[in-house]
């Protein structure tokens, strides 16, 4: 297996916005899980992983390993390297890109730090979200804006390299002038890639709550896309390559139609290639399924001490789902979708699949083509779920 997913489903408290499967006030239960998480790679391990038919693009990316959350950084380096051993079972740790995310309120600590990257850790993806310490102070984040600095710079004090940072826009109480000051910010300290990301209201969510209520006002449709093109305009002036549509990485002359920087953890979604997931709520891809395991943390336990795979759910996927998702994910690449790729991945061309879907997408503006590739136009990515569903 060439990617994995980890989920650690523990934070310090909620955010205001958050619907991931991750819960606050169980830090009791963290080494039990991790006991579980381990139990569950070994299971993994032991079955039989029929290798899929890969183009030369996804199989170019390096093994992945990629912490999610939840907040993994709550996690001890002990609890990193026996997770990181139990991992190696799996997928080789040599050469791979072995990424964590990392709440800049808790990773304050160069020797924390040294400890990660000095176990194979070489990536972070730091949730900076905003610098206004008041917008952070309703999202619920546990840092502000200069904690995320402090992090940022011990990050790079203790040998990181490959730094990602989240940001959301259309924020609460934020206008576009505010934005383009977090902009000009943000591109000056030199991270190697950025992921933005529009805040979406979840329902279930305090947030959703008090924007409903009337109790907070969040910046509407219109005024998020501007910042979403303010955003493009900013990063192609200070070098960054968008190469995906809430993408961008540092850019040098050499860089392809990929940056060096780019995720190539996120790369093998976009592949959709085959990977594993496993943690409580985790979701699997392998090809002819998709499966998602089970929610909480003491329901993963329980099912993991009994010996049992935590799987909740399995999800056949038929060769239409196969296109339909390597279209969807594909598309969302700046580089978009290869006739070489579509082809390995699902034995038949494009234009077999979709032409004319393709021809009618084309007439309206919203793809491109040439001879190798099919990709969105500037126009398509401001319309990209639009353009989507149309190969559902
Ligand atoms: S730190 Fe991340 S995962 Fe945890 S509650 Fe906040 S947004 Fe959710």
């Amino acid at each position: 297996m060439q990617h994995l997913y980890l989920h650690i489903p523990f934070c310090h408290r909620r955010c205001s916005y958050c619907d991931f499967n991750t819960y606050a006030n169980m830090e009791h239960r963290i080494e039990a899980y991790v006991e579980a998480l381990c139990a569950e790679l070994r299971m993994r391990a032991a079955q039989e992983h029929v290798p899929v038919p890969r183009s030369t693009e996804a199989a170019a990316l390096p093994p992945t390993i990629f912490f999610g959350g939840g907040t993994p950084t709550m996690l001890s380096l002990g609890q990193f390297e026996r997770i990181l051993e139990a991992a190696s079972a799996l997928v080789p740790l040599e050469g791979a890109e072995i990424t964590s995310e990392a709440n800049p309120g808790t990773v304050l600590g160069r020797d924390y730090l040294r400890g990660l990257r000095s176990l194979g850790v070489n990536r972070l993806s730091m949730g900076v979200q905003s610098l206004h310490d008041p917008t952070l102070r309703v999202l619920g984040r546990i840092h502000t804006a200069a904690e995320a600095r402090q992090s940022f710079e011990e990050a790079r004090e203790a040998g990181f390299t490959n730094l990602n940072l989240d940001f959301i826009f259309g924020l609460p109480g934020q206008d576009l002038a505010q934005w383009e000051a977090t902009l000009a910010a943000i591109t000056t300290w030199g991270a190697e890639h950025f992921s933005l990301y529009s805040l979406i209201l979840e329902e279930q969510t305090p947030l959703f709550a008090q924007v409903t209520a009337g109790n907070v006002v969040v910046p509407d449709d219109d005024a998020a896309a501007a910042m979403y093109e303010a955003a493009m305009m900013q990063f192609a002036a200070a070098g960054y390559q968008q190469y995906e549509i809430s993408n961008w990485a540092r850019s040098t002359p050499e860089d392809g139609r990929l940056p060096r920087y780019a995720c190539n953890h996120n790369l093998a979604y976009w592949l959709n290639s085959d990977y594993l997931a496993v943690g409580a709520g985790a979701h699997g891809h392998l090809y002819p399924r998709r499966y998602a395991n089970i929610l909480g943390i003491d329901a993963y336990i329980k099912a993991v001490a009994q010996g049992t795979l935590p799987v909740a759910t399995v999800t056949a996927l038929t060769p239409e789902d196969l296109r339909a998702e390597t279209m969807m994910m594909g598309l969302r690449l700046n580089q978009g979708v290869s006739q070489a790729h579509f082809m390995a991945r699902c034995g038949l061309g494009l234009d077999e699949a979709y032409g004319p879907t393709i021809a009618h997408l084309i007439d309206l503006g919203v793809l491109e083509s040439d001879a190798e590739r099919i990709r969105l136009t500037a126009r398509g990515r401001m319309v990209g779920n639009q353009v989507f569903a149309k190969f559902v």
